[in-house]
């Protein structure tokens, strides 16, 4: 095999392609966009575990039971929080949907914008999440599994949840972008936040430089703090930019998850984990 092979990670590269026909096909159809991010959701939930069964990066980080139930029982509580904050925001902004400055790009040009001008108010709060106090206690929720499989994507906190909706949509509303470009912009990163953290074989090559892939985002979830950057998970443009983009080709970290995990609730400990950043609380058996 020469040197400079590449096994690719084919699991992200066709859902790449099938994602955009399946999107086509659904708004040609008469789709809600609810609909769409709800089907897609699944879809992509249930394509990335049959790749991990078939081709695990590392076999021991296959979901078990008590993970699944962890990450499910996450599921439920963010989409009533999801929803919720999605209504309230809806309210908030109606008045300035479709009628701002964004409004006058075609939508091959706002739907790739929209996905810059989101993912910048996600890496922002990304980072406050990380200096530590109570935003690292709402993050760490995120990070405390100790293995990366396409289901860990769900655990997060449902407070983590409405901020991260609130810092994409807050500014695209403003900007006037319109609902499709919005709903496309949605789509991909959906796509991108499970592909990033599926446990799935191969490499993206030249990829890794223009957008989110499950090597880029394994550093992120490192043990080691030092390690824990590539704060972007759709694309590394702002980790480019202000200088937090680490991209070690053929390397990854050692573990991932929490420095002295003993100083928080159990990886499988579903209410302590989604009480732990209303309670004193510092660790559980
Ligand atoms: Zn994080």
């Amino acid at each position: 095999m020469p040197a400079d092979h590449i096994e690719w990670n084919h699991a992200h590269l066709l859902a790449l392609a099938w994602t955009p026909a399946y999107t086509a096909a659904v708004i040609a159809a008469g789709w809600s966009g609810t609909a769409i991010l709800a089907v897609h959701l699944f879809a992509t939930l249930g394509w990335f575990a049959a790749f991990e069964r078939w081709r695990p990066h590392r076999p021991r980080w296959q979901a078990t039971p008590a993970d699944w139930r962890r990450d499910a029982s996450f599921l439920g509580m963010n989409a009533v929080a999801d929803g919720l904050a999605g209504v309230a925001l809806a309210a908030a902004t109606l008045q300035f949907t479709g009628s701002g400055p964004a409004s006058m790009l075609p939508l091959w040009a706002s739907a790739p914008l929209a996905v810059l001008v989101a993912e910048f108010g996600a890496y922002w709060l990304h980072r406050a999440l990380h200096r530590g106090g109570w935003g690292w206690r709402v993050h760490m929720v995120h990070h405390r599994p100790e293995a990366l499989n396409v289901t860990n994507n769900l655990t997060t906190h449902p407070v983590n949840v409405v901020l991260l909706k609130a810092v994409k949509l807050l500014p695209l509303a403003l900007l006037g972008f319109s609902a499709d470009a919005v709903l496309l912009a949605a789509v991909f990163m959906q796509l991108q936040s499970f592909a990033t953290h599926a446990n799935t074989r191969g490499r993206m090559g030249w990829l890794n430089h223009v957008m989110g892939t499950a090597e880029l985002h394994r550093w992120h979830h490192s043990a080691r703090v030092g390690e824990a950057l590539n704060f972007s998970t759709s694309v590394p443009l702002w980790d480019q930019v202000f200088g937090t983009f680490r991209h070690v080709p053929g390397a990854e970290p050692a573990e991932v998850g929490v420095e002295g995990p003993g100083g928080y609730p159990a990886a499988t400990a579903t209410w302590a984990l989604a009480t732990y950043p209303f309670t004193r609380r510092c660790c559980s058996a």
